[in-house]
Order: structure tokens, then C-alpha cells, then sequence
């Protein structure tokens, strides 16, 4: 638990959410200002801010939900497809710092966008800048 983190406090129950699953190391509730109607964040119980501080233990936990979830949240809510994503770090977008996967459920004409809509303009690198950074990223 961390002090006055809002995900931690759903987490240990002192403030309510609307909780759809729950395991040992990783818990899932409905967001509360959904972008979508069964829009769900997954999180670890243990309080971690960005993927990097994440254990592999609370990873495999978080990312295993997403996958059992991800099915269930789609036929809950008659959804046609599912974006799977995580703002991780304030440049991304993060507001709660508590790591949380969002799954938002997409339907057919809803006007919304691909996941290659987050970011901004986009680069146009050579080959030799893409080798580059694959190189340092390996
Ligand atoms: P972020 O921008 O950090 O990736 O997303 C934070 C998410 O948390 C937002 O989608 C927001 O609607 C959701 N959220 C903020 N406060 C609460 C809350 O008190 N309860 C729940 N269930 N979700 C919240
Ligand atoms: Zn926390």
C-alpha cells in the first residue's frame, strides 16, 4: 500500500469499487468514468507505479487477468473487438500512478480510433535509424 494512492485504496477495500475479478496478486474493476460501457482496469495488489517497477511475479498475474478477462469484458457488454492499453508514464497519459491495464471495449461505427492514434506525428526514419534502435532496445 502506498500513501493516497486511489488504486491501492480499492485495492485494500477503503473505497468502493466495482470489482469483476479477483486473484492472489492482481485485482480488476470497472473504471469509474469509462470511455465504454465494461471499460475494466486490471492492476497488481502491490503497489507499483510504471511497468518497470513491476515484479515478474505481479506481471504474469496483471497480464494473465488481461488475457482471461479481455474474452469476458467483450461478451458482458456485446462488444465487437477490445483495445488492450497501458499509459505508462505521465508522457502517456498516466494519471493514477499505479500500474493499471485498460481494456476498452470497441463497437462497430462507436467513432472511435485504433491504438495508433496515441502518439503524434509520425517519424519517418530510415532503415538505418530503425536497425538503430531495435540494436539498442535489444
Ligand atoms: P490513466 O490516465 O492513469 O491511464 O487512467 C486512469 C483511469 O482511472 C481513468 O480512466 C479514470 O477514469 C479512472 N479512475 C479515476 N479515478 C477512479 C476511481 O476513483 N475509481 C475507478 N474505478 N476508476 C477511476
Ligand atoms: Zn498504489
Amino acid at each position: 500500500m502506498s500513501d493516497d494512492c486511489l488504486f491501492c485504496s480499492i485495492v485494500d477495500g477503503d473505497i468502493p469499487g466495482r470489482i469483476v475479478a479477483e486473484r492472489d496478486d492482481a485485482l480488476a474493476f470497472l473504471d469509474a468514468n469509462p470511455l465504454a460501457p465494461g471499460h475494466t482496469l486490471v492492476v497488481p495488489r502491490t503497489h507499483a507505479e510504471r511497468l518497470d517497477d513491476l515484479s515478474v511475479d505481479d506481471s504474469r498475474a496483471v497480464f494473465d487477468l488481461v488475457r482471461d478477462l479481455a474474452p469476458d469484458v467483450e461478451v458482458a457488454v456485446d462488444a465487437d473487438g477490445l483495445n488492450v492499453g497501458v499509459n505508462d508514464g505521465e508522457a502517456a497519459g498516466q494519471e493514477v500512478p499505479h500500474v493499471h491495464v485498460h481494456l476498452v471495449p470497441r463497437f462497430e461505427g462507436d467513432g472511435g480510433a485504433p491504438i495508433h492514434a496515441v502518439a503524434g506525428d509520425r517519424p519517418d526514419l530510415s532503415d538505418d535509424e530503425l536497425d538503430e534502435i531495435a540494436a539498442k532496445i535489444e
